[in-house]
């Protein structure tokens, strides 16, 4: 290994809980690096606003604030290094990160890449987004303008996308699979409450309809298995998440959902590396609890590295 870089922590996704890592890591003076294919923030630089993040009483974009928090690990010394990282050798010694832009090498490693949105598993899906399928109302929805559009899901990212595109397009129409809401009741009255908002309960898609791009949906009740068409200019799909874990799989212990098993000290099944933020076994996925799960990880590192394994 002489005449190889080995950094005292790489942190790999540059999300809120990545860089949160990054900064107490940073500041605690470990030589940090953080790995980030695209650019901060994660999943959160792609929502519009954030509420409920403490100390912006007015809320705060989730691009700036990805920023801000990169600006502040890069303010203690830590690097940014912008890399696709391909695959990991976790158990190595010291742990190895293989990526587009090279090998890099770590003592501890924390993981904080977050989830992906999840597919329907339709027919043309793949084929289709971007014409019409799409996963992020905050990116997409100025593309559907006076348009009719469907939002699929019942949950808080689903309430959101609708009440965020009523604003844009001309009709809403949320299609869920249950004949209530998961999403939290702070969501519900605005909703009930937008006259271009429309409700199709106890009802999944069931077909994208297309031409060169899509037309609309068919519709099957959960109850009857009767289909309906629902022409529209396009669909959101907001089912939730899945946890990026490609890098952990084979190395790390997953769980059914596919998340990296880890209790709040962030410690998975492989000593010195840490999982952060949504991509671990947790109970509530949010900013706050992902940037606590960053200073846990470095916590934990620290009596790592100080115990000299
Ligand atoms: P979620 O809470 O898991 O909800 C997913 C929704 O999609 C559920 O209503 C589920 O139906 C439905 N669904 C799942 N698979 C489906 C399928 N194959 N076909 C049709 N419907 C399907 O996911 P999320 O809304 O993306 O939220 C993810 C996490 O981020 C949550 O912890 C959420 O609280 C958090 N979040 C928080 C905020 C906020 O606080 N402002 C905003 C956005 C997200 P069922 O209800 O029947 O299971």
């Amino acid at each position: 290994m002489s005449g190889t870089h080995v950094y005292d922590m790489i942190v790999v996704g540059g999300g809120p809980g990545g860089y949160t890592a990054a900064l107490y890591a940073a500041r605690a003076g470990l030589d940090t690096l953080v790995l980030e294919k695209l650019s901060a923030g994660g999943q959160m630089a792609l929502t519009g606003v954030i509420d409920n993040y403490p100390g912006y009483e007015e809320g705060i974009d989730g691009f700036t604030l990805g920023e801000k928090m990169q600006q502040q690990a890069q303010r203690f010394g830590a690097k940014t290094e912008y890399a696709q990282v391909e695959r990991a050798d976790l158990t190595a010694s010291p742990k190895v990160l293989h990526t587009s832009e090279g090998d890099f090498y770590a003592r501890t490693v924390a993981l904080a890449t977050g989830a992906d949105p999840r597919q329907l598993g339709l027919e043309h899906e793949a084929a289709l987004t971007g014409r019409g399928v799409a996963y992020c109302a905050a990116c997409d929805g100025m593309r559907y303008k006076g348009k009719t559009v469907v939002v699929v899901g019942g949950g808080n990212s689903a309430a959101e996308d609708a009440l965020l595109l009523s604003r844009i397009a001309e009709k809403v129409i949320l299609v869920h699979r249950r004949d209530t809401l998961r999403a939290t009741k702070v969501y519900h009255q605005p909703l009930m409450q937008a006259k271009n908002v429309e409700f199709r309960w106890n009802s999944t898609v069931a077909e994208l309809l297309h031409d060169d791009k899509l037309t609309g949906v068919k519709l099957r009740d959960v109850n009857t298995g009767e289909e309906t068409v629902l022409p529209c200019d396009g669909v959101f799909i907001s089912v939730g998440r899945k946890p990026a874990t490609q890098l952990a799989e084979g190395q790390l212990e997953l769980d059914a959902g596919g998340y990296i098993v880890a209790d709040e000290t962030t410690r998975t099944s492989v000593p010195g590396v840490y999982a952060v933020g949504d991509v671990r076994t947790k109970l509530l996925r949010q900013v706050v609890t992902a940037v606590a799960d960053g200073a846990m990880a470095v916590h934990m590192a620290e009596e790592y590295l100080a115990s000299g394994i």
